[in-house]
């Protein structure tokens, strides 16, 4: 369980060290104002014409978010409809290339994509999260990033809020794992197994060095694998600069309750990727999760102790606690919706991306989307023509897309790509995993910088410098996802019905 008290002095901390403390602060629960302290609703730019116009309200700037904001700009005439978007940070994030940041490969910076870029982006923006949803009375609760909370209300909401990750009840896993799901997460990530070294360096106690030296990443999907073999190279590379230190010692360990690495990857390309990481020295587990986590020590699920610091948990995702708020059907925690993103029984609402259960048309038998970039991404620009049809009295159109394969960039040349269904290693399968993020990201300036770091890595390497997020209290998982901020259905009610009667 998270504990209020202690984690939002953890969170403050923190973000005051990782100097992100306003894009941060709307996720701190605060009670007294959950109950209708303030009610203001944030006001609209000036000149706009909000009584006549409808309101589209789109939650979340993500791969989904995004794609339709942008999209509902291009095709929607300025005089149509207010579109505005709540998000607490000022940036897409291009999640698939978090392992390269949390590797050094990539600075943050570099998949950080501005939202105002162009002059051509009208959407008025609300920094803050939604904590809630009230879909009876059409109004959206907001935690703006200096924690005020506003009412917002909408006659179309697009929920793309994403989703945070899944953990389960094992004694000590919120309190000692790292997730890998923000940007502030991976910058952490690689600080900390620097410090790793430096300390271990540093110590005189054997036992100390060894366990400052074992590292433990849980979940072998794409993220998982992609975090170990990409930091594997970064300690393997940084411990020529030690020479107290003996790199026999390092020791990466991945693993998942699955019986394979990445199923989605096909028997003979899955082997490829797990002999890659053997031959690293990456020792693979497979059927084998966590008992218990502690400070300095992880138990498997086979008797296994393994002393660490590091406890990358990196096994699955759920869909934002947001979801819960709407009172509405879910499968598996994700919103259920009609193949045109539609919730059923409620006119205007829409969800898509990792939130919501998308029906897989392309596969049939029932499906549901994965929670991927590429979904969302598509997604994004489909929901934007379903509104824009909704607003015009047209059709709305069922959401299909092919899968088109997946990359796993596995660092240096190593990689393994099935794009299309063909199956490729080695230097090839690289060209494609890096070609096809460096194309998917949105802006030219973005690739631009994604470029130069790649080479610039390629040439220059790195030097393992500390950024100073390590002060004396580590902050782990709870302390950035922030899943206690959000309104049981009931406070959201009570919140929107409390101001109407103030309001009448
Ligand atoms: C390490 C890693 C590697 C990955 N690699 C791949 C890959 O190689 N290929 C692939 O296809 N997919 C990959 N994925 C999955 C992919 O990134 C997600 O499926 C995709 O980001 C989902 O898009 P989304 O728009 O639904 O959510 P997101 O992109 O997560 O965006 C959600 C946005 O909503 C914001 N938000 C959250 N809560 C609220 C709230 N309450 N109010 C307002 N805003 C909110 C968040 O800050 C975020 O900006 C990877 C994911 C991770 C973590």
């Amino acid at each position: 369980m998270l504990e209020p008290t202690r984690s939002s002095a953890c969170r403050t901390r923190l973000a005051e060290r990782l100097g992100a403390r306003w894009d941060r602060r709307w996720y701190a629960p605060n009670p007294g104002q959950a109950n209708g302290v303030e009610s203001d609703r944030l006001e609209p730019q000036k000149g706009m014409n909000t009584v006549t116009r409808p309101r589209i309200l789109v939650v979340g700037a993500g791969f989904a978010g995004v794609g339709c904001v942008r999209r509902l700009e291009r095709k929607l005439a300025p005089a149509e409809a207010d579109v505005t978007l709540v998000t607490p940070q000022s940036y897409q994030l291009y999640l698939p290339l978090l392992p390269q940041v949390a590797s050094g490969v990539l600075t943050p910076q570099s998949i950080a994509l501005s939202l105002r870029r162009s002059k051509r982006y009208r959407t008025r923006i609300i920094p803050g999260g939604a904590i809630g949803v009230d879909l009876r009375s059409k109004v959206c609760v907001v935690r703006t990033i200096t924690d005020k909370i506003v009412n917002e209300p909408y006659d179309y909401i697009v929920l793309a809020p994403g989703s945070v990750t899944r953990t389960f009840d094992i004694p000590g896993l919120t309190e000692h794992a790292f997730g890998l799901k923000t940007l502030a997460e991976a910058a952490y990530i690689r600080d900390h197994v620097i410090s790793q070294l430096d300390l271990a360096d540093a110590s005189d106690n054997p036992a100390e060095r060894a366990a400052r030296l074992q590292f433990v990443v849980v979940g072998g999907g794409y993220a998982g694998t992609e975090a170990a073999a990409c930091l594997q190279r970064l300690t393997h590379a940084a411990v020529q600069r030690y020479p107290r230190l003996d790199p026999g010692l390092i020791k990466w360990h991945l693993i998942d309750i699955a019986p394979k690495l990445m199923p989605e990857l096909g028997e003979k390309l899955g082997r490829s990727a797990q002999e890659i990481l053997k031959r690293r020295g990456i020792d693979v587990s497979l059927g084998v999760s966590i008992d218990k986590a502690g400070p300095e020590e992880v138990t498997f699920t086979d008797g296994r102790v393994v002393p660490t610091h590091t406890l990358i948990w990196t096994a699955g995702v759920v869909a934002s606690p947001l979801i819960g708020t709407l009172g509405a059907e879910t499968v598996r925690g994700r919103l259920a919706v009609t193949p045109e993103m539609c919730l059923p029984g409620h006119d205007g609402v829409f969800a898509l991306g990792d939130s919501a259960a998308v029906p897989d048309l392309a596969k049939g038998d029932g499906a549901v989307c994965p929670p991927t970039a590429q979904h969302a991404m598509r997604q994004g620009k489909s929901v934007a023509d379903n509104v824009i049809a909704t607003l015009r009295g047209a059709p709305m159109q069922p959401y299909v897309h092919r899968d088109l394969g997946l990359v796993v960039d596995l660092g240096g040349r190593d990689a393994v790509s099935k794009p299309l269904g063909v199956e490729l290693r080695g230097v090839p399968a690289q060209v494609v995993a890096r070609g096809y993020h460096w194309s998917a990201l949105r802006t030219n300036v973005a690739k631009a910088r994604v470029m130069t770091n790649w080479l610039l890595n390629a040439v220059a390497g790195d030097d393992f410098v500390r950024t100073g997020f390590q002060a004396r209290k580590p902050a782990r998982l709870k302390d950035f996802e922030f899943t206690d901020a959000y309104l049981t259905p009931e406070q959201v009610r009570a919140r929107v019905q409390g101001e109407a009667a103030e309001n009448p």
